[in-house]
C-alpha cells in the first residue's frame, strides 16, 4: 500500500494519519516527513467574516426515502482523477452497513443496545423498605468541621518522579478510555456489610431482607418485534435484583416523621399533595448506578461499536470500547439524548424529553482508532447541496446515472460536478463508494478552499501569546518564576501538524501589573527588550517587528528574556492590576500579525487598578436564596462582552489561568475565556509547593492539545427538526451559527433540536455537524460529522433508546444556563417538574397497569432520579457554606463545556476501595456506590470527580497498610496536607499510584489529590462528594429524593 504523495491527502484506511493529533504524536522530537506547505497562503485582512452560507429553507420539502441501501459494491473501477482514495482497503468498510440509512427496524437479535441485565426492557419497582435516620456518627462529624477550604492546606510534600511532559500517547487516553474493572462476582461492596448498617451507625434502622421471588416483579411494555437475547450470563447481582421486588405505595401508611427526612423540602416548590409514600425504602432496592455501569461494561465493552445502523444506542460513557466508523459519527463526537425521536411535536412535548446532542467535533481518539480522514479536492473545493449547503455525506441519493444528487436534509436536486462524476452500480451506488470517506463514513475533513478563508485568503498560521501577572503576589508566591522556567522547556512542544518537523506557531511574551510590558525577542538581538506601555486606556502595541517569533530561530532571546523576567519583578511593590487591557494588548497583536491565536494569560488578582474592564469587590453571600443570586452569575459589567466578540471577530482565543487569594470575580474574567471558546484554570490559594505539579500539567497539557482556531460550527438537520438552542463557550451572532475563536480537543456544545414539521419513521432524522477552523499549522479545513437517528410513532420507542448520562448533560447545562436569569430554586424546580414529567409520561403510556402507587421507572431512566438529584445538589444550584461565589462561577462555566463522560463523574464521583485492589493486575478495584454507609473503617478509598481526587482512610485500617502507602508508622501521623502519595517501593504503593496516574490520564484536568482521615475536619469536604446521602447544605439524600420523585409523578398522573 503506498501513500499517495500529494500534500493533503490522507494516508490509506486502516492506519491512522500520523501526528494529526498534535499532542498524540509519538515523540516530540524532528520528523523528517514532508510537511505541509504554508508559505502558500497570505494573511488575513481583516475580521470580515467569510463563512456566510443563506440559511436551509425549512418546512416545504420533505426528505425523500432513503431506503434500499445496496449492498456494497466491490471490485469496481474507478476513472482516473480520484487517485487519492483508490488504495483504500475495501474490507475494512465492507461488512457494514453503509449509510443510506434504510429505515432500520429494531435493532438485530443480538440487541447489544439494551443494557441492564434485563432481556427485554423491564420497568425496575424499587420497593418501598426501611430506611433510616441519617446516622448518628454523620451527625456528630459534621458539628465540628465548619470553615474548611480546599486551598487552606499546606505541605512540602515531594512531587512524585516520572511524570514530566515528554510522554508517549498513553498519557492522554481518551476520557473513556478506561481498563474495565473485572466483573463483580460478588456483592459490590467489598468488605462492606450490604444487609445491615454498619456497626458505627447504632441508629439505623435495618431492612428486613429482601424478598427472593420475583413476585413483585411489573414488566415493562410490550415490545413488539422484539425478542430478547438470552438473559446474560453474568450472575445476579445483589442489590439489583432486589429492585424488582415490592412495589411503592403498598407499604406501612404514612410515616410520622417523613417531612423530616426532607431539609430541602421547602425548596421543592410542590403543592401539598396527597400523603407521603411509606418511608423506610432500602437503598439496595433502588437502581444502582454502580450496577448499571456494571451492566454495560459486562453487555457492550467486547464488541466494537460499529456505527452502520441507524438510531443505535452507543454503549455508556463508563464503558471502555472502540468504535468502527461505518457510515455515522463515533459517540467520541456526537451523543444524543435518544437515539429515536418523537415523529411528531406533539409527542416529543408529552414526554418532555429534550432533544439534544453533545458533540464534541475534534474529540481526541484512542490510538486503535483513525482520525478523520483529510479529502481534498482541489480548488473546486467539497461537494455541497446547492440549496441548503450540506456538505457531500454518505446520506445523499445519487440519481440519474450518478449525474445528479437528491440532498438528504432538503430534498433539492443538484447537478453532480463533472470532476466528481461516478457510475453507479445496479443497486444504485456509486462505484467509489469505499474509496471516499465522504461517502462511506460519519466523519472526515475536507480541505477548506480560499473560499473559506476570511477575506478570501488563506490563514496564517497562528500565534499563542503568555502574558504574564508580574505583582506582588504572583512574583512573592513563586509563580512567575515558576511559569518562566516551564515555557523555556515547553515552547519545544507547541502542536504541530501532521509529520512537519516544528511548529508553525509563533509565540510572544508580554508581562504586566498597572502596565504592559511588550518585548522584541526578534532573532537578531543579542538581548532580548523591553517596551513599556503605562497608556492602558487606549492599548496599542509598541512594536510589531520581534514581538511574534518562531521558536527555534529566538531560542537564545527567548531562552534569555525568561530568565531574566523573575529577576526583573524580584522586588516589585506593586499590589494592583489590569485585565483587560492585557487581553486588548494580545487582541492587538494578533490583528497586526494578521493572524488567529491563542492568549495564555497568568493571572492572580481583582483587577481594581485604572483601566478598561476594572472591577470592584462585589461578591455577597448574602444574596444567596433571594431573587438577586443571579447577579453572583453575571458579569459585573458589559465591557468583557465586547472585548470577546472583538476577540472571536479576530479568532484570538483567550485561556486563563486564575491564583487568587480573594474574591476575583470569576463570573466577569472569565466571560472573554468563555465566548471565545478558551478555557479557564483555577488555583486558589496557590502554593508553590501542593500545587505547582496541577498547574504544570494542566498548563503542558493546554499548550500542546490539539486545537483549531476561527472555528464556526453549523449543525443541519434533515425536514421536520432543527437546531434551537446551543450550549457551551462559544460566541453566536446569528442563531444558526456557533462561532469559536479557539475549540480544542476537549471542548463540547451541546445543541438542542425542536420540530418544525412531522418527521417519518421511514426517513429518520439527520444531523451534519460542518466545523471550519484553521489547523495548528494555518491550514483551513471542514470537519463533518454525519448522524442517522430512527423516529418513532410510540412514545416506548423513545424511553427504550434514551441515554440518561446525556440526558443529564443537557438538563445541567439548561440549569446552569438558568441560573444567570432566574433564581436558583425556580431553575431547581423546573429540573424536577421535567423530569417528573417525563417519567410520568412513561408510566402514563408506556408501563403495563399496575397500581398507581407503583413507581416505574423506564429501563433506561432509571438513574435519572439519582443523578437528576445530583445535579440539584451541586455548588451551583445548592451551595455549601465552604463553596465561595468564584467557585460556583467556575463551575458553572466548566460544565457547560463538559462531554458527557465528564458530566457523568462529576455529578456522580467514581469511589474506589483501594483496599480491594489487586495488586497484581492492571484492573481497577469495582466501584461502590457513593454513600457513606458504604464505606467501611478499615479500607482505603479513592473518590474522583475530574476536578478532584479524595483518598479516604478510615480510622481502623491496619497499620501496615498505612505504612505502605504513607510511609508512617500511624493513622495519627498520615498528613492530609500531601499533594501526592508518597513514592515507596511496595505493591500497594505502585498500585494506588498507578490508579492515580490511570485517572489523571483520563481526565482533561489534573485532578488535586486530597487526603482525608476518617473524623478529621477534611472529612466535611468529602462527604460532600457522597452524593447519594443528604449533603450538608440541604440536598435529599437518594431515597428521599425518589420519594420525592415518585410523589411528583403521582400528582401528575392524578
Ligand atoms: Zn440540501
Amino acid at each position: 500500500m503506498s501513500v499517495n504523495q500529494q500534500a493533503h491527502t490522507g494516508p490509506p484506511y486502516g492506519q491512522p494519519q500520523p501526528g494529526y493529533q498534535g499532542y498524540q504524536q509519538p515523540a516530540y522530537g524532528g520528523q523528517s516527513l514532508p510537511g505541509v506547505p504554508q508559505a502558500q497562503y497570505g494573511a488575513y485582512n481583516g475580521p470580515v467574516p467569510g463563512y456566510q452560507q443563506p440559511v436551509p429553507p425549512q418546512g416545504s420539502l420533505r426528505a425523500p426515502p432513503t431506503s434500499g441501501a445496496p449492498p456494497p459494491a466491490s471490485g469496481a473501477s474507478h476513472p482516473s482523477g480520484h487517485l487519492a482514495y483508490s488504495q483504500f482497503e475495501h474490507g475494512d468498510v465492507q461488512n457494514g452497513i453503509p449509510a443510506s440509512a434504510a429505515p432500520m427496524q429494531r435493532p438485530p437479535a443480538s440487541q447489544p443496545f439494551l443494557p441492564g441485565s434485563a432481556p427485554t426492557p423491564v420497568s425496575q419497582i424499587p420497593t418501598f423498605q426501611q430506611y433510616g435516620a441519617p446516622p448518628a456518627s454523620v451527625q456528630q462529624l459534621r458539628n465540628h468541621m465548619a470553615g474548611m477550604t480546599i486551598g487552606g492546606t499546606a505541605a512540602s510534600a515531594p512531587p512524585p518522579a516520572g511524570l514530566g511532559y515528554g510522554v508517549g500517547p498513553s498519557s492522554y487516553p481518551p476520557t473513556t478510555g478506561a481498563p474495565r474493572p473485572p466483573a463483580m462476582p460478588g456483592p459490590p461492596l467489598p468488605g462492606q456489610t450490604v444487609a445491615g448498617p454498619p456497626s458505627s451507625q447504632p441508629n439505623h434502622v435495618s431492612s428486613p431482607p429482601p424478598p427472593s421471588t420475583m413476585a413483585g416483579l411489573h414488566p415493562g411494555p410490550p415490545m413488539s418485534g422484539l425478542h430478547g437475547p438470552p438473559p446474560p450470563t453474568h450472575p445476579p447481582q445483589p442489590g439489583y435484583q432486589m429492585q424488582q421486588n415490592g412495589s411503592f405505595g403498598q407499604m406501612r401508611g404514612p410515616p410520622p416523621n417523613y417531612g423530616g427526612a426532607y431539609p430541602g423540602a421547602p425548596n421543592y416548590g410542590s403543592p401539598p399533595g396527597p400523603p407521603p409514600p411509606p418511608k423506610r425504602l432500602d437503598p439496595d432496592s433502588i437502581p444502582s448506578p454502580i450496577q448499571v455501569i456494571e451492566d454495560d461494561r459486562n453487555n457492550r465493552g467486547s464488541e466494537p461499536f460499529v456505527t452502520g445502523v441507524r438510531g443505535q444506542v452507543p454503549p455508556l460513557v463508563t464503558t471502555n470500547f472502540l468504535v468502527k466508523d461505518q457510515g455515522n459519527a463515533s459517540p467520541r463526537y456526537i451523543r444524543c439524548t435518544s437515539y429515536n425521536i418523537p415523529c411528531t411535536s406533539d409527542m416529543a412535548k408529552q414526554s418532555q424529553v429534550p432533544l439534544a446532542a453533545v458533540i464534541k467535533p475534534l474529540a481526541a481518539l484512542p490510538p486503535e482508532e483513525t482520525v478523520p480522514y483529510l479529502v481534498d479536492h482541489g480548488e473546486s473545493g467539497p461537494v455541497r447541496c446547492n440549496r441548503c449547503k450540506a456538505y457531500m455525506c454518505p446520506f445523499m441519493q445519487f440519481i440519474e446515472g450518478g449525474r445528479r444528487f437528491q440532498c438528504c436534509f432538503c430534498s433539492c436536486v443538484t447537478e453532480v460536478p463533472p470532476h466528481y462524476f461516478q457510475h453507479l452500480d445496479h443497486t444504485g451506488k456509486r462505484v467509489d463508494f469505499y474509496d471516499r470517506p465522504e461517502l462511506s463514513l460519519g466523519s472526515y475533513e475536507f480541505l477548506a478552499t480560499v473560499d473559506y478563508c476570511k477575506n478570501n485568503k488563506f490563514p496564517s498560521p497562528p500565534a499563542f501569546i503568555f502574558m504574564i501577572d508580574v505583582s506582588y503576589n504572583a512574583v512573592k508566591s513563586g509563580l512567575v518564576r515558576l511559569i518562566c522556567e516551564e515555557l523555556k522547556s515547553l515552547l519545544d512542544y507547541l502542536p504541530r501538524e501532521g509529520n512537519m518537523e516544528e511548529s508553525a506557531i509563533r509565540v510572544g511574551f508580554v508581562t504586566y501589573n498597572k502596565v504592559l510590558h511588550f518585548y522584541n525577542v526578534k532573532s537578531s538581538l543579542a538581548q532580548p527588550q523591553m517596551m513599556v506601555v503605562s497608556d492602558v486606556a487606549d492599548m496599542f502595541v509598541p512594536l510589531l517587528d520581534g514581538f511574534l517569533v518562531n521558536v527555534n530561530e529566538s531560542r537564545t532571546v527567548i531562552a534569555s528574556l525568561l530568565d531574566q523576567i523573575p529577576e526583573m519583578f524580584a522586588d516589585t511593590r506593586e499590589t494592583e492590576t489590569v485585565f483587560a487591557p492585557v487581553i486588548q494588548a494580545g487582541l492587538e497583536a494578533l490583528k497586526a500579525a494578521e493572524c488567529a491565536g491563542k492568549l495564555f494569560i497568568f493571572h492572580t488578582s481583582l483587577p481594581i487598578a485604572e483601566a478598561p474592564g476594572k472591577l470592584k469587590n462585589r461578591d455577597d453571600r448574602k444574596l444567596i436564596n433571594t431573587d438577586k443570586e443571579k447577579t453572583l452569575f453575571q458579569p459585573q459589567t458589559s465591557f468583557y462582552n465586547n472585548l470577546a466578540k472583538d476577540c472571536v471577530a479576530q479568532g484570538c482565543c483567550v485561556d486563563l489561568f486564575l491564583f487568587p487569594n480573594q474574591y476575583l470575580d470569576v463570573a466577569t474574567l472569565g466571560v472573554v475565556p468563555y465566548q471565545t471558546g478558551g478555557s479557564i484554570f483555577k488555583y486558589a490559594y496557590f502554593q508553590l509547593e501542593t500545587d505547582q505539579y496541577r498547574f504544570l500539567n494542566d498548563l503542558r497539557r493546554d499548550v500542546q492539545k490539539e486545537v483549531g482556531f476561527d472555528a464556526v460550527m453549523r449543525v443541519r438537520t434533515s425536514t421536520g427538526i432543527r437546531a434551537t438552542d446551543f450550549f457551551g463557550a462559544f460566541y453566536m451572532s446569528n442563531t444558526t451559527d456557533v462561532e469559536m475563536a479557539g475549540l480544542d480537543c476537549d471542548k463540547t456544545i451541546t445543541v438542542e433540536f425542536k420540530h418544525d414539521d412531522k418527521l417519518s419513521e421511514d426517513s429518520g432524522a439527520l444531523l451534519q455537524c460542518a466545523l471550519l477552523y484553521t489547523s495548528c499549522a494555518g491550514q483551513r479545513r471542514l470537519r463533518i460529522h454525519n448522524l442517522s437517528l430512527n423516529c418513532c410513532t410510540q412514545l416506548a420507542d423513545l424511553y427504550r433508546n434514551c441515554e440518561t448520562d446525556t440526558l443529564i448533560n443537557y438538563l445541567a447545562k439548561y440549569a446552569y444556563r438558568g441560573v444567570l436569569s432566574s433564581p436558583v430554586k425556580t431553575v431547581r424546580d423546573a429540573l424536577i417538574n421535567q423530569c417528573a414529567q417525563i417519567l410520568a409520561c412513561y408510566r402514563k403510556n408506556c408501563a403495563s397497569p399496575s397500581s398507581a402507587g407503583q413507581l416505574i421507572l423506564p429501563e433506561c431512566m432509571k438513574l435519572l432520579p439519582v443523578y437528576l438529584n445530583c445535579v440539584l445538589k451541586s455548588d451551583v444550584l445548592q451551595p455549601g457554606p465552604e463553596v465561595t461565589t468564584d467557585d460556583r462561577a467556575y463551575v458553572r462555566q466548566l460544565v457547560t463545556s463538559m462531554d458527557v463522560a465528564e458530566t457523568n463523574v462529576f455529578f456522580y464521583p467514581r469511589l474506589l476501595p483501594l483496599t480491594k485492589a489487586d495488586v497484581d493486575s492492571d484492573s481497577l478495584p469495582a466501584a461502590i456506590r457513593n454513600s457513606e454507609e458504604r464505606l467501611s473503617k478499615g479500607d482505603i478509598y479513592l473518590l474522583e470527580n475530574g476536578l478532584n481526587i479524595f483518598v479516604w482512610v478510615g480510622v481502623n485500617v491496619q497499620q501496615g497498610l498505612i505504612q505502605n502507602l504513607f510511609g508512617v508508622s500511624s493513622f495519627s501521623q498520615i498528613s492530609n496536607a500531601l499533594s501526592t502519595l508518597p513514592v515507596l517501593e511496595n505493591p500497594f504503593s505502585k498500585k494506588v499510584r498507578s490508579i492515580v496516574d490511570m485517572l489523571q490520564g483520563q481526565r482533561s484536568r489534573y485532578m488535586k489529590l486530597i487526603i482525608v482521615k476518617q473524623e478529621d475536619k477534611l472529612e466535611m469536604l468529602f462527604k460532600h462528594f457522597l452524593v447519594e446521602d443528604k449533603s450538608l447544605s440541604g440536598g435529599a439524600s437518594y431515597v428521599d429524593f425518589l420519594c420525592h420523585m415518585h410523589k411528583e409523578i403521582r400528582q401528575l398522573l392524578s
